[in-house]
């Protein structure tokens, strides 16, 4: 069929990387194996293109379209001490009209407007359109499941849910205890922050229906109903950015890796926008130095962001700035052992290489769906959003993470780094944690076989958009 009465997605994306990446991935299997259309609009949050944007932009995927939408001057003339929730709002907000523009610039039929977790606000544009809104989940059902559950909680829990005795138990889900839960519960039920995740988890009873990036067998409770909802849930996943950047190959850490040993070298990363304080930067590096396994660590500049997430619109700021707060002689003394890579790392080429044995991962989801696709088992270190969740699951219900334990402070002590370093790599734990890792690979690669159930899903989903167009 010609591209031009091909039926067309659109899929709109908050200013967020995590979210971003796999949305791509999601709109080239609609493209390569169902004939759609796929125009990927991502609202950008920064005056220019970050270096995070760009990479990601050089790997997407052949046949999607991928435009960055640039942030208007009220979201550029946020204060720099504005938060990243407030900075993603105004950025979606802002993007609203473009979206609605661009869509009816663009040949018809239109199939069905994609909004990532963070864009419910594309509801009216939605609605303008004349077209079902389906919310692109980029994290596990899990959290979806909490954020469909919240009337019922708000009754069930009395005061507020920080000082909760019990855990809060969905159904099939990981018992998530108060402190896990993600900070706007924590912030407190009359606190703006709280006001926004109601807001969007009120959105979400609105919608057409989920695509969540997961999958069955990690998480079977996906399969289950909300208790009066009747929204349509699809695992689609795992969905992981499946073609490198070709600068990935020529990156000088790829070739510092293939002469290390065999699962020999220990990959840290917080993903694009996690951040430490000083004081855990320096004890992070003194861990890994006392763990004596060779690493390459993904560094970035120490924030005192209080959620931990101080790069989260790419690190733009002091980007070339010299590693002058790692502890003194640090880089010389590991020089053999280990790689400190500023900023941003090729994660994907990175991860799949042979020499990597374990994987010191922030939790973001799709870092965690990448070490998992590369059995590679994982030292859980959440920093924010759902990221301690998703920890708890890991270590508690999915069984391939051993979590950090803070000391009093918050604080990962150097102690610690090297403990769970050395679980990972050196103990009978680890080797259960990789083996139950091997098992976890296969049934998400088997998510993807021809009968497998997200091909499935997203097979089902693609007909009822193409059948919804051809009655446009
Ligand atoms: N990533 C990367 N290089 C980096 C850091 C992150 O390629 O240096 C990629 C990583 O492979 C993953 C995504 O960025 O696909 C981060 O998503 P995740 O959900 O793990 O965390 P977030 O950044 O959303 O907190």
């Amino acid at each position: 069929q010609e591209a031009a009465s091909r039926p067309r997605v659109i899929l709109f994306c908050s200013p967020c990387m995590g979210h971003l990446i796999p949305m791509l991935e999601f709109a080239r299997r609609l493209v390569a194996d169902h004939g759609l259309v796929a125009t990927v609009l991502f609202a950008s949050a920064t005056p220019s293109p970050s270096e995070e944007y760009l990479a990601v932009a050089a790997a997407a995927p052949e046949g999607v379209d991928l435009v960055a939408l640039p942030a208007d001057e009220a979201t550029l003339a946020l204060p720099s001490s504005a938060l990243v929730r407030d900075r993603i709002a105004h950025a979606v907000a802002c993007s609203l009209p473009r979206v609605l523009q661009i869509a009816r610039s663009l040949a018809p039929p239109l199939a069905a407007l994609v909004a990532d977790a963070s864009s419910t606000a594309a509801l009216g544009v939605a609605a303008e359109l004349g077209l079902p809104l389906y919310v692109f989940f980029p994290t596990p059902w899990t959290l979806l499941s909490l954020l469909l559950h919240l009337p019922e909680l708000e009754a069930a829990v009395p005061g507020e849910y920080r000082d909760a005795a019990e855990p809060i138990r969905l159904p099939g889900c990981v018992p998530i205890a108060a402190s896990d839960l993600p900070s706007p519960m924590l912030a407190g039920r009359s606190s703006a922050a709280y006001a926004r995740f109601r807001h969007a988890a009120n959105a979400f009873r609105k919608v057409g229906g989920f695509l969540v990036n997961t999958f069955q067998d990690i998480e079977p409770a996906v399969l289950g109903r909300v208790d009066g909802l009747r929204l349509p849930v699809h695992a689609v996943g795992p969905l992981v950015l499946t073609r490198p950047a070709t600068v990935a190959r020529d990156h000088g850490c790829l070739r510092w890796l293939d002469q290390q040993p065999r699962g020999s070298v220990v990959y840290l990363s917080f993903g694009s926008g996690g951040t430490l304080t000083w004081q855990q930067t320096a004890e992070l590096a003194l861990g890994l130095e006392m763990s004596r396994h060779r690493f390459v660590w993904v560094v970035k500049r120490p924030s005192e962001d209080p959620l931990g997430c101080g790069t989260f619109f790419g690190n733009q700021e002091g980007a070339d700035a010299a590693l002058d707060f790692l502890p003194e002689g640090f880089l010389e003394r590991t020089t053999s052992m280990g790689l400190v890579i500023e900023s941003w790392a090729p994660q994907t080429a990175i991860m799949s290489h042979p020499s990597i044995g374990c994987f010191v991962t922030h939790c973001g989801w799709n870092s965690v769906l990448e070490g998992i696709l590369n059995n590679v088992p994982l030292v859980a270190w959440p920093l924010y959003a759902e990221q301690r969740i998703n920890a708890a699951m890991l270590e508690q219900q999915v069984g391939v993470a051993t979590r950090v334990k803070l000391s009093e402070g918050g604080l990962v002590c150097k102690e610690e780094v090297a403990r769970v370093i050395k679980c990972v790599m050196e103990t009978s734990d680890g080797e259960i944690l990789r083996k139950r890792i091997c098992e976890m690979k296969d049934r998400a690669v088997h998510a993807f076989s021809v009968e497998g159930s997200s091909t499935q899903a997203i097979a089902q989903i693609a007909k009822i958009w193409k059948s919804c167009s051809c009655a446009n």
